[in-house]
């Protein structure tokens, strides 16, 4: 699977400018106006507090993984041409976790504790691909 035919995400009018900053390489994410937690992506309510105020809010895109799992089932048809690969989950340093790959290494099982840094490319018109690179200690 090429990153030209991976399934796109639904760009909605509410999230467009967020959409629109991963496009431009600026990795982000939303900060709850009430609470100041971070989430990513973005959510209509926020899940710690429940407010609807939120801003979007650099992210630094640093983080460490948390799991490490080798798919070898096509339980997504989109991506049954790329088995196997790895799919990671990733604490960033500001608090969400996110459900990515490791850019270049789709076999790679990292092991938990591993530093890895977000790599953005551009996904379509409208959208980007965040995945991560791992970071030498
Ligand atoms: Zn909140």
């Amino acid at each position: 699977m090429t990153i030209e035919t991976r399934p796109m995400p639904p760009v909605r009018e509410r999230d467009a400018r967020f959409w629109q900053a991963l496009r431009a390489g600026e990795f982000v994410g939303e900060a709850c106006g009430q609470c100041g937690a971070v989430r990513y992506p973005t959510a209509l309510r926020c899940p710690t507090c429940r407010s609807a105020q939120a801003e979007l809010r650099a992210l630094s895109g640093r983080g460490e993984i948390v799991s490490a799992c080798r798919f070898h089932r096509p339980y997504f048809a989109e991506f049954a041409d790329a088995l196997p690969y790895t799919v990671i989950v990733v604490r960033l340093e500001e608090g969400p976790l996110l459900y990515a790959n490791l850019v270049d290494e789709p076999h790679a099982l990292p092991a938990p504790g591993e530093r890895v840094r977000a790599v953005l490319d551009p996904l379509g018109e409208h959208a980007a691909l965040v995945r991560f690179e791992r970071v030498n200690a």
